[in-house]
């Protein structure tokens, strides 16, 4: 099981050997903004590394919502990112769910992924695989509340996504942690990454806020259950720099009686 962390995109595989990860996860351009990537001069140090990497896509990201100023360039951004993403050899662009506007029908947001896909198959498909990762609020939310999930998977199962499971999301969300690979599994038929994070704010909070596993209020043992009957790659997307990743790193390392195999 490959164990990494979410580092800062100046330097990764140094990140990555600081905190004794064997992935990275990254952004390509400032989360906050509506950059297209630029070419990275590490590419090829990057694909010819052995620890694996992910990219998250900018957060501005939206291609649920019904208002078509922010729809159609974030499915333009979506993909741009997917084929930076691919640059880096990277093994799935993650990217949040996204939410329709208040008062707007949720089956809008569903077919407006349709339609991401759609157009990103008429560009030759996305270069990586796209992971859609589970949010934290929001009553207009795609991808919080797992019936919502059916029915976005019910309208682009067709197109084969992937799937994130943020921890810290769920839990925020009022999605309980106990079982929850075969919900969602019973939905998307795959989880592609874990996103294993602790939260600092109580269940069904709605809120983001992420926290290191062992102090935060989702119990850190539930997280390691959660990732063992998951059996994919993990992503801690915790605070306290390299310092607080690494713990994390090591903890998960303890715990599911992994080897620590990063160089
Ligand atoms: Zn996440």
């Amino acid at each position: 099981m490959r164990i990494g962390a979410h580092v800062d995109p100046s330097d990764p595989l140094t990140a990555a050997a600081d905190r004794r990860a064997d992935a990275v996860q990254f952004f390509l351009s400032d989360p906050q903004g509506w950059k297209a990537p630029q070419p990275r001069t590490d590419a090829d140090q990057l694909t010819s590394s052995d620890v694996d990497r992910y990219v998250h896509a900018p957060y501005v990201i939206n291609v649920a919502t019904s208002n078509n100023r922010i729809r159609i360039p974030s499915r333009k951004l979506l993909l741009s990112h997917a084929t930076g993403a691919r640059q880096v050899g990277a093994k799935g662009l993650i990217v949040h769910g996204g939410h329709v506007s208040r008062g707007d029908d949720a089956a809008v947001g569903f077919d407006n992924w349709r339609k991401a896909f759609a157009y990103a198959q008429d560009q030759g498909g996305f270069p990586v695989p796209v992971l859609i990762e589970n949010t934290a609020g929001g009553e207009n939310a795609c991808a919080r509340r797992f019936d919502a999930l059916a029915r976005l998977w019910d309208t682009i199962g067709e197109f084969g996504p992937g799937f994130c499971l943020d921890t810290c999301h769920a839990h925020a969300a009022g999605e309980e942690l106990l079982g929850i690979v075969d919900r969602v599994k019973a939905i998307t038929g795959r989880i592609d990454l874990i996103h294993a994070n602790g939260s600092k704010d109580a269940f069904d909070s709605s809120r983001d806020r992420h926290e290191n596993l062992q102090a935060g209020m989702i119990d850190p043992e539930l997280i390691v259950a959660v990732i063992r009957s998951a059996d994919a790659p993990v992503i801690v997307e915790t605070p306290g720099g390299t310092d607080g990743q690494a713990a994390d790193i090591a903890f998960l390392r303890d715990r599911l009686g992994q080897q620590d195999t990063a160089r």
